[in-house]
């Protein structure tokens, strides 16, 4: 092997936790192989950027754990011609995941700062079919339009009814629905043509998903 493509034994520690876990799906891991979680967690916290675990960035809110990442991305199903909403930009790191596999990636983001901050680590990094914006993913702008994949990563007490009526025939929705603080539920749904068909997953732990452009950066 050459030095090029040994991985580091904490990268390979990463890829044997989310295995482990029961990611399967090789896309999948072949994104969080190639994505730098170390490029979108704070700089004190490199060291811990391949440990299994949520850590906290700006804003008081979080980079979620890689295996919740993973996971909720191999839910997806996604294919390389998919539009994707992503609600919750956080560190960007989700958004990169996703982008490896999809065709194009738009995320929304309340706070100016992580917005700002997320588009420029994506830019550095050469992803170029990422759009992040700042706004509200309770109010998103009609002319935005549908997509294929809408992924939601902060808690929603409930999932608002304009949110599933985004996706295309077909799409998959998958957000973490309960109580603000405390345990959620990750809920899939899919859209058929009868209408709309709801699956409860795992259980989880988000941020909570707020109303409004953040009036702090
Ligand atoms: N996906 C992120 C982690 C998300 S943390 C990552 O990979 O790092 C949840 C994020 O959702 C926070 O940054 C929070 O500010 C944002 N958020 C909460 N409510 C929102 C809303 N209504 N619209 C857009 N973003 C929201």
């Amino acid at each position: 092997m050459s030095a090029k493509t040994t991985a580091p034994p904490e990268k390979m520690l990463f890829q044997l936790t989310l295995r482990r876990r029961g990611i399967s799906d090789l896309a999948v891991l072949r994104a969080m192989e190639e994505v730098p979680r170390e490029a979108f967690v704070e700089p004190d916290d490199r060291g811990d950027a391949y440990r299994d675990s949520a850590l906290g960035i700006a804003c008081g809110q979080t980079i979620s754990q890689p295996f919740v990442v993973a996971y909720m991305t191999e839910q997806l199903g996604l294919a390389k011609h998919h539009r994707v909403l992503e609600i919750g930009t956080g560190s960007g790191y989700q958004a990169a995941i996703l982008s490896r596999l999809a065709g194009h990636v738009l995320t929304i983001e309340r706070f100016r700062t992580l917005a700002d901050t997320a588009r420029s680590r994506i830019e550095d990094l050469g992803y170029h079919n990422i759009e992040v914006m700042l706004g509200d993913g309770f109010a998103m702008p009609e002319q935005l339009g549908q997509f294929d994949r809408i992924i939601v990563t902060a808690a929603m007490t409930e999932i608002p009814e304009a949110l599933v009526q985004r996706l295309e025939p077909d799409g998959i929705l998958i957000a973490p629905v309960g109580p603000h603080h405390g345990v959620q539920t990750l809920v899939r749904v899919k859209r058929t043509e009868s209408g709309f068909d709801r699956k409860e997953l795992v259980d989880v732990r988000f941020v909570p998903a707020l109303p409004g452009i953040a009036k702090e950066l």
